[in-house]
């Protein structure tokens, strides 16, 4: 998801989010507290044990904007221990957790529930436990956790959205990114005449005779807890189809005609990312689209949206060049998660680039891929006026702390600079390719994204990914010139001591490839200072021409 940071302040008030162009310079990130540090850590009552299975089993009563009922936990533990570590948010009631028929004891510190077993769990062996739950959650979070609303015609209007905040705001789990389940049942009651629509495959519903019928969804992949969603509401469904991939829309009765012309773009979205990285990853359970409060959030295989049925980002021009305004930025932003946030999966917050500066980087391609490489560009470089260099993108790890937004757009000029310094399209697109590929369903961090660009392109790109992703500053490309012996003299200017990356220089219609280091070389140029040029759009780079003898030593 992306939380928009529109210049005009209006917007900031009128959409409830801080406008970060707005703010003073940032102070220093407060320490972390107990409560991060519980649930940021992968602490040993969570490298105990290995996901397998949830299956989420709840009650949902709008009147009284209550949630009860029960996760099904199955885990195979990697070590004898008698302790686990679950996470239920605090204004949430633990009812009881039962191994079996026996109820066992736990302990609530903040956000965590440790829970004990009366005899040591053996490693290797599947255990699964029942946790049932019951409270009135709270709205919490940046997009409200989970918020009972009503629509236009008095109908209930539920949805979840708890990035940041964390799936353990209203349901209990195993609240961190580096495991998932394999696979998961969510089984929604609610009173009959509305719909739920979850992630996965729909099941079918069943009438409880009581006034609520139970919507069964299963989900055959590996979800992140966050993604895990429940939309309730007097929703319209239309179908479509891509090839063999099921295409399910929702919508309330009011919009269902907008939202019939405008999510006609998914189609387009869906072949332009599965022509750069590969099938659609979650094709047993389809591709959905559902009509939410909020702007918007990448659900797994249920991406839910608010974008105003209208393109560009909440009716403007997102990147400010004339591009955005010819695509949906939700529908192309939100689903561009299925490949990089879903799919392939940070293992730590920390490192949430690897969600953002991705989906980032795909509606570039995905503006490319429709209008050319000139209009990606430019699009891609749009986002310059975003960019803050306040704080490195990789945020610390362990601490439950979200790094800033520089990980969008700085993340995605970074990529963009990736591919110049591999200078060879095919190659670019085929390590593209071969990156999601190899680590689809994984939860990574940044190392292995490093290694496998090292790797594949037989360059020591390290100090580059460290530059951008680990430091504040840009590199500067410093130039000095010598007119009367007609010389350049150049080098880069970065905190990587061993900081080396090609860029193009020199006149742009014959632009000149040169290999700066941090150290000083010189060459002829027969263009004069004033006509030097550097490829700028290509590489996200600051250039200085600093004069002869102030610049060099
Ligand atoms: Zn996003």
């Amino acid at each position: 998801m992306l939380e928009p940071t529109f210049r005009k302040p209006v917007w900031a008030v009128l959409l409830g989010v801080m406008c970060a162009a707005a703010q003073p310079a940032r102070p220093p990130a407060p320490a972390p507290t107990h409560f991060d540090i519980l649930r940021g850590a992968y602490g040993p009552y969570r490298a105990n044990n290995d996901l397998l299975f949830y299956h989420l089993d709840v009650r949902v009563d709008p009147e009284k904007k209550f949630i009860g009922g029960r996760n099904t936990i199955r885990f195979k533990m990697l070590k004898d221990d008698t302790r686990i570590q679950l996470d239920l948010h605090e204004a949430l009631k633990v009812d009881k957790i039962l191994l079996g028929e026996t109820p066992l004891h736990y302990e609530r510190d903040s956000g965590a529930v440790f829970v004990d077993f009366p005899e040591t769990l053996r490693a290797g062996r599947v255990y699964t436990i029942d946790f049932y739950y019951s409270g009135n959650p709270v709205e919490a979070g940046r997009f409200g956790g989970i918020t009972f609303r009503k629509d236009s015609s008095g109908h209930p209007w539920i949805n979840t959205a708890c990035e940041g905040i964390g799936a353990s705001v209203w349901w209990p789990n195993k609240d961190q990114w580096r495991d998932e389940v394999e696979n998961m049942q969510i089984s929604v009651s609610i009173p009959n005449g509305l719909v739920d629509v979850s992630n996965g495959k729909f099941v079918g519903t069943t009438d409880l005779g009581d006034g609520y019928t139970r919507w069964d969804w299963r989900v055959h992949y590996p979800i992140n807890n966050y993604d895990v969603s429940l939309n309730i509401g007097n929703y319209q469904h239309f179908a479509d189809r891509l090839g063999n991939l099921p295409l399910d829309f929702y919508a309330l009765p009011e919009d269902l005609d907008k939202a019939k012309k405008q999510f006609v773009q998914a189609k387009g979205m869906l072949e332009a990312f599965q022509h750069y990285f590969g099938e659609y990853p979650f094709q047993k359970d389809g591709y959905k689209l559902i009509e939410a409060p909020y702007a918007g959030m990448e659900h797994q295989s249920a991406v839910t949206y608010g974008n105003h049925f209208a393109d560009g980002y909440l009716e403007r021009d997102w990147t400010g060049v004339g591009i955005s305004p010819r695509f949906d930025f939700i529908i192309i932003h939100e689903s561009a998660h299925e490949w990089f946030g879903n799919s392939i999966t940070a293992a730590d917050m920390s490192d949430m680039w690897i969600h953002e500066a991705w989906a980032t980087y795909l509606e570039c391609l995905y503006v490319e891929y429709m209008w050319g490489r000139e209009d990606g560009l430019k699009y891609t470089n749009g986002y310059k006026s975003k960019v803050r260099n306040a704080l490195p993108i990789i945020a610390p790890r362990g601490v439950n702390r979200e790094p800033p937004q520089d990980m969008y757009f700085k993340g995605a000029l970074f990529l963009n600079t990736l591919r110049s310094v591999v200078d060879d399209d095919r190659r670019w697109w085929a390590l593209l390719h071969g990156y999601y590929q190899h680590f689809k369903y994984r939860n990574i961090m940044t190392e292995d994204v490093v290694e496998y660009f090292n790797r594949k392109t037989g360059m020591n790109l390290t100090p580059v990914f460290d530059q951008y992703l680990r430091h504040t500053a840009l590199p500067t490309l410093e130039l000095t010139f010598d007119d009367a012996k007609r010389t350049v003299s150049y080098r880069w200017k970065a905190d990587e001591p061993a900081f080396a990356m090609p860029v193009r220089v020199g006149r742009k219609d014959h632009w000149q490839i040169i290999r700066p280091t941090t150290a000083w070389q010189t060459m002829e140029t027969p263009v004069p200072k004033d006509q030097f040029d550097v490829a700028t759009d290509l590489y996200y780079v600051n250039v200085s021409k600093p004069d002869l003898r102030a610049g060099r030593p």
